[in-house]
């Protein structure tokens, strides 16, 4: 299935990009505090970033794998990361908005696009010339 991972591609396109997960780890669109709600570019860059479940770091750009997994592995993998972080204890079914939310976007995605976060919002990169 369709999923965003952590990627080092495309950074150093924009001014204030960083990159902190493990490339190819899963990602999500993590909590985004109020100073970037206001503004995605300010300091804090949360309202930038992909959240990585694995490292629970964060990077400004991700990339669409297409990776053997199921649904409900996602939803596994995001009840780790919430609980190892300290938000509390989940069920699967608890989660099933934030995995909808989650893989909803990647229908009109396809594998290797390389995306950004701007708050709710995924902005593809365009892709590379191919070479001729
Ligand atoms: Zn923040």
């Amino acid at each position: 299935m369709l999923i965003l991972t952590a990627t080092a591609t495309g950074q150093g396109d924009q001014d204030n990009d960083f990159t902190w997960t493990t490339e190819g780890e899963l990602v999500w669109l993590g909590l985004v505090c109020d100073r970037d709600l206001r503004d995605p570019d300010g300091g804090c860059g949360c309202g930038r970033a992909f959240s990585g479940l694995s490292s629970h770091r964060a990077t400004t750009t991700a990339m669409v794998r297409d990776l053997p997994l199921t649904r409900d592995d996602v939803v596994q993998a995001l009840v780790g990361y919430l609980e190892a972080a300290g938000y509390g204890t989940f069920t699967a079914a608890s989660l099933e908005d934030e995995v909808d939310e989650l893989l909803a976007p990647l229908q009109r995605l396809s594998a290797g696009d390389i995306v950004r976060r701007r708050l709710d919002e995924l902005l593809v990169l365009p892709r590379a010339p191919r070479p001729t």
